[in-house]
């Protein structure tokens, strides 16, 4: 096992042990519901829009160390961030998870996130890595109306 892979288990063991923003949300305007039949990984994602801005995203579920950390990762990634940024992020990281290519150094910027590029070497596993992705799109997908109060 080389430097790189090692760090990489690590970010993912850390973020399966202390997942951040495991919770459930206040005034959430968005969620939804996200199962990996392959693996048995369920999560549900919740958010709270305010505008353009992601104020506050959450997770909560079962799932494999992969599913739990890439959904951890997810919500440190876009917390804070605008729906749009938001959206290209999920857009290059599912990319990222599905490629046969290595990462290249765009994808730096991304920070520790980029620990997940491991998976594509495991085709069974991708889905794990990319169901929080999913699950975040369906929520801002599906429940479009903002709540105002
Ligand atoms: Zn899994």
């Amino acid at each position: 096992m080389n430097e790189l892979t090692e760090l990489y288990q690590e970010i993912i063991l850390d973020h399966n042990k202390r997942p951040r923003n495991y919770r459930g949300i206040d005034k959430a305007t968005h969620s939804a519901e996200g199962h990996n039949p392959l693996c048995g990984d369920e999560i549900s994602v919740s958010l709270r829009l305010n505008g353009d801005q992601i104020e506050d995203i959450s997770f909560q579920g079962e799932g494999c160390a992969i599913s739990k950390a890439s959904a951890s990762l997810m919500t440190t990634l876009i917390k804070g961030k605008s729906l749009q940024s938001a959206k290209e992020k999920s857009s290059v990281i599912k990319q990222m998870l599905t490629s046969s290519e290595e990462p290249d150094d765009s994808l730096e910027e991304l920070g520790d996130i980029i620990a997940l590029s491991g998976v594509r070497r495991f085709p069974v596993r991708i889905k794990c890595a990319t169901l929080a992705w999913h699950t975040f799109e369906a929520a801002l997908n599906g429940k479009k109306e903002t709540t105002t109060e």
